[in-house]
């Protein structure tokens, strides 16, 4: 047989057209969505002063395995997509291993990660709705740049609010927002109530992917068509991201290749959402046995060190209770902490899933990952973003099992995006002050003390 390529690109033509829709192949659904003060599940009319109109279709929508992708959307994907599998043969050859390693890689646009996947689509549904502005949050950066990106696209104003942290430690990633036409505010700020109760309280705080999203909800519903989009944790959002997993397979029936390990970082769940969607499908219906693994930070341990629980997805307590598993709205990672993935929860289907046993979870010590980005990046070219990191460690770690024991395993992971703009994260790796942390359990215990009694 034909030696697979170092890099398989689908054609345009080979490229899916249609997103998955994981829930429509699940044996047992997720618990509902609550509306926060009737304790009622979530129908359309709740979200919409929240939510665009067609999110709010996908995200309730629990039985069309796949929804069309709009032709303009597909028009947008195609100015960076098809994106690449590629054969680490050089990573295996310096791990000596038997194992085939591939990696879907994300970061081939200017926002450096997958989130344009879902940037692209919530715009256009956006503008197809009339609204001319939308407000979101940012931790690291990614999911502000892509939808900067497809805003300014589409022609909608943009507001982002940033984890004050992260504007301080990447002050190009806001550079880059506004270069795109977007505003950006640091997290916790002076301009919504909940930013300023939250400054009250604590005024030194740096912030957190919770209250930025307070922020960007309390002025969404205050402004006239303007709403909130979210870059990660819910359901329509794994559903776009799905595109990562679609292209995946595809590639793997045109080349014949069998994953037996599928491995992916997981924040909010979104991309590994995506990447593992039309192959757990598979797996529900006996037809595959691949072994799934989420890789998550020590500092943010939420499938590991979390509680399945009905959450707040922000600290201000203003959205939908969400069933997941969630270290509690008011839970912080250290300050120290630069790896990304600093969410306090996971994606409802995908905490689901790893409750029923479908897949399981790791955690890594920042120091460990990024060690494993800089073999990667010797190796095969890619400066990786801290959080695709946590993938890559995880790799290394089952290419090595692979070694020890002989075994020649297929092992795919996503490479969510590059490090470009991680510069100080890095640094403080390179220069050797990067601190490793991981909460008590007396700090687990905090955040879970503010987990609503349901
Ligand atoms: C946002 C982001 C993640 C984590 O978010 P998920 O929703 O869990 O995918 C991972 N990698 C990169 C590069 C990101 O920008």
């Amino acid at each position: 047989m034909n030696k697979v390529p170092y890099k398989i690109y689908l054609t345009e033509k080979e490229m899916p057209t249609v997103w998955h829709n994981l829930r429509a192949k699940m044996k047992e659904q997720p618990d509902k969505m609550l509306h926060p003060a009737k304790l009622t599940p979530c129908e359309k009319e709740d979200l919409l002063p929240i939510f665009c109109s067609n999110s709010i279709d996908d995200e309730l929508n629990e039985t069309d395995e796949y929804i069309n992708i709009p032709e303009e959307v597909l028009g947008f994907y195609r100015m960076y997509r098809p994106s690449p599998l590629v054969r680490a043969y050089w990573l295996e050859k310096e791990l000596d291993t038997p194992a085939e390693i591939y990696y879907k890689f994300e970061g081939n646009n200017t926002s450096g990660s997958h989130k344009l996947n879902s940037a692209a689509a919530q715009a256009y549904y956006a503008k197809q709705e009339g609204l001319t502005s939308l407000t979101t949050e940012t931790g690291a950066g990614q999911w502000g740049s892509a939808l900067s990106m497809a805003c300014a696209f589409y022609g909608i104003d943009l507001n982002v609010y940033m984890v004050k942290v992260s504007s301080q430690q990447k002050p190009y990633r806001k550079t880059l927002m506004e270069t795109y036409g977007a505003k950006v505010i640091a997290s916790p700020s002076d301009t919504t109530v909940c930013g300023r109760k939250i400054l009250a309280e604590n005024p030194d705080t740096g912030g957190s992917l919770g209250c930025a999203i307070s922020e960007a909800i309390e002025v969404a519903v205050n402004t006239p068509k303007c709403k909130y989009v979210l870059g990660s944790v819910l359901n329509h959002v794994i559903l776009h991201q799905s595109i990562i997993g679609m292209e995946v397979k595809k590639a793997c029936e045109i080349y014949g290749i069998q994953p037996d390990i599928i491995i992916g970082c997981a924040g909010g769940g979104s991309n590994l959402g995506g990447l593992m969607s039309p192959f757990m499908a598979d797996k529900i219906e006996g037809k595959n046995k691949i072994e799934f693994i989420a890789v998550e930070p020590a500092s943010c341990p939420s499938l590991t060190r979390g509680k399945y629980a009905y959450d707040f997805g922000d600290t201000g307590k203003t959205t939908p209770l969400i069933k997941m598993y969630t270290l509690g709205s008011g839970f912080m990672p250290a300050p120290g902490h630069a790896g990304g993935l600093r969410y306090h929860g996971m994606n409802p289907v995908l905490s689901k899933l790893y409750h029923d046993g479908y897949f399981t979870a790791r955690s890594y010590f920042q120091n460990e990952v990024f060690e494993a980005a800089v073999k990667f990046a010797k190796c095969e070219g890619i400066l990786p973003a801290p959080e695709s990191s946590h993938a890559i460690k995880a790799a290394l770690d089952e290419a090595e099992k692979c070694r020890v024991e002989g075994k020649k395993k297929v092992i795919v992971f996503g490479l969510t995006g590059t490090g470009y703009f991680d510069m100080s994260a890095y640094e403080s790796y390179v220069n050797g002050s990067m601190t490793d942390k991981a909460p008590t359990d007396e700090e687990l215990e905090a955040g879970f003390a503010s987990l609503p009694k349901i």
